[in-house]
């Protein structure tokens, strides 16, 4: 090498230092690079080409002229595809060895090598990385110039490998740039996913976002039912529900569904691994027709807790045009519909935690107000009062315009039906459903049965509003046994409007719960009346016994001196009653005195006046609020009752007198019980000494 060829040389190497460590796009400087050498090799021209393992080919990367060569000549363009093993830089490449090849030179056993077309000399040296075959770069002398010999094979040495590295890096780079987009994209596809707006909200923007992402034309998200009610000859499509849907219609999905069988989720199944960075397979695709042009839509599985309920949808039109690209898309589709599947499996089991804590909360309310509804029927004793609590209380947990209690009274020996409407209800809607619910109870196997002889009673409680309903209007109904023990003592019996929703079950359950709570109170009201009845009342004639006439008298005492009323007493003793038994024997002296009881009863004031057995064949009222003088009226309507009201026995009738004796706390300086007792005792003998069958008063101011 000549001095100045070497200092050429030098220069050549310098420029192509700076090139190569200029902070510039690595494809700019193997442009550079190329066009140096052109211009030092004294080239024509000059091609780097890149061998793409996609198409199995050199592909041209970049490719430069000699600035004296002007671009309108006749010399042709480099060529952008050359098939490995074809050509000079088709068999460098594939050898792995430089090549110099010459079309005027005849001689040469390289002209095989070399397009019929081209003219010149061609050099071709391989380019490697790390020992991989990565491309070749070619430099052509025109015709006329002088051939490439081995010396200038030895000058490029250098070149190849920086040429190398520099496409290696940019190729590296783009890799880079592309996982960082990947990522990016996935990164702001998450974060929809998980952003604060409602599930279906976030679908919405998440498919907005792709569809721009991936320039799709179509797109959905939906969830594959189970549908387990499908006829077994019918066509078996997958029913499905759309989540979300980007320019898609359920028409078309529904297209896109009829082809494909029930077995659609063993049809689509998630690729086994897809962060392969291998071959990435295309999704699963539907055909469908949209507008008259047949579309291809892409089903991507998503498996929600374990199994493919949902699938996200997407078509785009070029999506297969760039395989490289399609590649890339398929990857991040099968990405991200990974992300999609874990944000609706995260959506699922948050449904499912907030109806956990619904049914929580729901059965904490529930159970308090059942708490409080049994804290408050069970504040009382008396049966009348729990039924009106009940009412009242049962609104508070159920809608309904009419509630019907039916319940034996075993005090009563009867069943009763009590309703209580949000209206006044006429006589014939009574009737109405009087009936309905007697025909709803005779069947069950109550304890006594109910006959229509011993249900009759038709209590009605206050309506608690006046709404102008039609009553025939109470449509839906919910009626429930009510059961003591092992046996059934009534029916709970709710009506609703036509206009109102029907019952359900959970208003079934309701009503139960509720049940059993007023059922306890009920019953315990019920046993509390038993007793006391059973402790105060004489056996024989069911009147009040001496203890219940005593603790009443002394109450009703203390009530009369703090008001300062009237308290009458009257005290009644059958006349020769000795008799009754001596003549007939006691069984008939015991009718007498059930007779005589009967008549008391059915001629006092009910909850007002107290009718007692004082002992034997002796009787105690006590008339509170009642003058001396009204209480002698009541005994006089009490004695002529009894006197004409003759009992019969056998063929005869027996004529039943009484003495009364009647005294009031207003006529008579009393302190104490005792004394208005022996007032009116003392007024009872002066009946029997004035002939019996008799009242008297006792007037005397002191006693
Ligand atoms: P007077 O007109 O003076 O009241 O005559 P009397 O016969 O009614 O009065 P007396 O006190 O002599 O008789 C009351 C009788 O009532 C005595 C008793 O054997 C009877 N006696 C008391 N309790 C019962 C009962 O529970 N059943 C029956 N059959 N007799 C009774
Ligand atoms: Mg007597
Ligand atoms: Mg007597």
């Amino acid at each position: 090498m000549n001095n100045s060829k070497y200092v050429e040389t030098l220069n050549f190497y310098a420029v192509l230092a700076q090139k190569t460590a200029e902070k510039v796009d690595p494809h700019y400087s193997v442009e550079s690079i190329i066009a140096e050498t052109v211009l030092f090799m004294n080239a024509t021209s000059g091609s780097i080409m890149v061998y793409d393992k996609e198409e199995n080919c050199l592909k041209l990367y970049v490719s430069a002229k000699h600035p004296a060569v002007k671009s309108d000549n006749n010399q042709k363009g480099p060529i952008a595809k050359i098939s490995i093993g074809d050509g000079i830089a088709g068999n460098v490449f594939k050898t792995g060895i430089a090549a110099i090849s010459s079309s005027n030179n005849d001689n040469s056993s390289d002209t095989k090598l070399v397009r019929k077309a081209d003219k010149g000399s061609f050099l071709s040296v391989p380019l490697r990385f790390n020992g991989h075959p990565i491309g070749v770069m070619n430099l052509n002398r025109s015709e006329g110039l002088e051939s490439f010999n081995e010396n200038d094979l030895a000058s490029l040495k250098s070149v190849e490998t920086m040429i190398s590295s520099l496409i290696e890096k940019e190729r590296l780079m783009n890799t880079i740039e592309e996982n960082r987009r990947e990522i990016a994209g996935l990164y702001s596809m998450s974060t929809i996913l998980s952003n604060s707006k409602d599930f279906v909200g976030r679908i919405i923007e998440f498919l907005e976002k792709l569809s721009n992402e991936l320039s799709l034309e179509h797109c959905a998200v939906i969830e594959i039912k189970t549908d387990r009610h499908q006829k077994s000859n019918a066509p078996k499509i997958s029913p499905f529900e759309i989540i979300a849907a980007h320019n898609l219609g359920e028409t078309e999905l529904q297209q896109m569904f009829t082809s494909v069988s029930e077995n659609l989720r063993a049809q689509i199944s998630a690729p086994a691994n897809i962060y392969q960075d291998s071959e990435v397979e295309a999704p699963f695709s539907l055909k469908f027709n949209n507008h008259g042009t047949e579309k291809e839509m892409y089903c991507l599985p998503l498996l929600v807790e374990g199994t493919l309920s949902h699938m996200l949808l997407v078509s785009r039109k070029y999506l297969k045009q760039d395989k490289q690209e399609a590649k890339k898309h398929y990857r991040f589709l099968y990405l991200i519909s990974h992300n999609l599947a874990s944000s609706i499996s995260r959506e699922k089991m948050f449904q499912r935690i907030q109806e956990d804590q619904d049914i929580l909360l729901e059965n904490a309310t529930r159970n308090r107000v059942f708490l409080e509804i049994s804290k408050d029927l069970a504040s009382t004793l008396d049966p009348y009062c729990i039924l009106q609590k009940a009412f009242d209380q049962f609104r508070k947990v159920i809608a309904f315009t009419t509630i019907s209690i039916l319940l034996y009274d075993d005090l009563d020996e009867n069943y009763r039906l009590i309703v209580q409407p949000c209206k006044p209800i006429s006589a014939r809607y009574q009737k109405t459903l009087s009936d309905t619910i007697y025909n709803l109870f005779v069947d069950y196997p109550a304890d006594p049965p109910l006959s229509r002889g011993i249900y009759k009673e038709f209590a009605t409680f206050k309506p608690q509003t006046a709404e102008n309903k039609s009553e025939e209007a109470f449509v839906h109904a919910l009626h429930l046994p009510i059961i003591f023990g092992d046996k059934v003592k009534g029916l709970i019996h709710l009506a609703r409007s036509a206009e109102d929703k029907p019952f359900n079950n959970n208003d079934l359950d309701i009503t139960s719960q509720f049940t059993g709570i007023f059922i306890t109170s009920i019953k315990n009201a019920m046993i509390h009346k038993r007793t006391e009845k059973l402790a105060f009342t004489d056996p024989l004639t069911e009147l009040f016994n001496h203890r219940y006439f005593q603790e009443t008298l002394n109450h009703e005492f203390i009530r009369a001196k703090r008001y300062n009323k009237p308290l009458s007493l009257m005290v009644i003793d059958i006349d020769f009653f000795k008799k009754f038994n001596d003549k007939y024997g006691h069984l008939v002296g015991d009718k007498v005195l059930r007779h005589v009881a009967g008549i008391f009863k059915s001629s006092l004031r009910e909850q007002i006046d107290t009718v007692a057995r004082y002992g034997g064949e002796e009787f105690a009222v006590i008339l509170p609020e009642t003058s001396l003088e009204g209480a002698e009226v009541f005994a006089e309507r009490i004695r002529s009752s009894v006197e004409k009201t003759k009992l019969k026995h056998e063929s005869s009738e027996l004529s039943v007198t009484l003495s009364v004796g009647v005294a009031s706390t207003m006529t008579t300086n009393c302190e104490k019980t005792s004394a208005l007792i022996e007032a009116a005792d003392t007024a009872l003998y002066r009946a029997k000494d004035n002939g019996r069958n008799k009242v008297e008063k006792y007037t005397e101011r002191k006693i």
